[in-house]
């Protein structure tokens, strides 16, 4: 139901938690961050409001400027803290947000559950992070082309983020039939369902359009393409600010 991401030179947590409370608006069931604090992928994920999971994480290690968070509105799988968001790969590389539905998500699953791949939760959003992961091993692709080659065989509606535990230079995001908004800082970036997130740190934005991944690297900066793998300029807007 609602993304945040941020990556840049601020402590990611906090932004991230903000980000989903002024998301809180749009309802949910449950709340989840993935934060890279440089070793590894720390994931947090609770039933319940934002605030519960506040709690939760109050004592753990909250640490890194690259993360992502999620408040669910569940559709596939009922509200409980596996089922929310972010979802882990298998090898624990890597983890995404997913706003919206994979309408084929039983048919991909059915395959990559006899290619050997386990599962922990009930929703589509997971059987989208495995066939990420498989279509990399398959190909020995980096993940940008990974993302971008699963999504031309998903059928649904999305907004996703993914980040890497190997990469703290990359956020990957995409959508179809969902919203996404990109802020541009300075030397930092953002990523939200909607600008109320963002609007506290930037007034540029790059509204992705359907079918168009976007590559948000630190040192190479923003790169857009469509899913086709056909490459495009970013339109950068400025919003209008209060
Ligand atoms: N379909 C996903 C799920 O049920 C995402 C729901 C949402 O947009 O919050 O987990």
């Amino acid at each position: 139901c609602g993304i945040v991401a941020y990556i840049g030179h601020r402590d990611a947590y906090p932004v991230v938690i903000k980000g989903l409370q002024r998301l809180e608006y749009r309802g949910y069931d449950s709340a989840g961050v993935a934060l890279n604090c440089g070793e590894e992928l720390n994931l947090y994920k609770k039933q319940g409001k934002v605030a519960e999971l506040e709690a939760y994480a109050k004592d753990l290690d909250t640490s890194g400027n690259i993360g992502i968070g999620h408040t669910r509105w569940a559709t596939h799988g009922e509200p409980n803290d596996v089922n929310a968001h972010p979802h882990p790969s298998g090898n624990g590389k890597f983890a995404l947000v997913h706003n919206g539905i994979i309408e084929n998500y039983a048919v991909i699953k059915e395959e990559l559950v006899k290619r050997g791949h386990v599962f922990q939760s009930e929703t589509d959003t997971e059987v989208l992070m495995h066939l990420i992961e498989d279509v990399m091993d398959k190909q020995k692709c980096n993940l940008f082309t990974a993302v971008r080659i699963a999504l031309n065989e998903v059928v649904g509606a999305y907004a996703i983020v993914v980040i890497s535990k190997d990469n703290k230079n990359e956020l990957i995001a995409a959508r179809k039939s969902s919203p996404l908004v990109i802020g541009i800082g300075k030397n930092e970036y953002f990523c939200a369902s909607d600008a109320t997130p963002i609007v506290e740190y930037t007034k540029n934005v790059v509204y992705l359009d359907d079918g168009e991944i976007a590559k948000i690297n630190l040192q190479e900066g923003l790169k857009l393409k469509t899913i086709k793998n056909q490459e495009i300029t970013p339109y950068v807007q400025e919003l209008e600010l209060k």
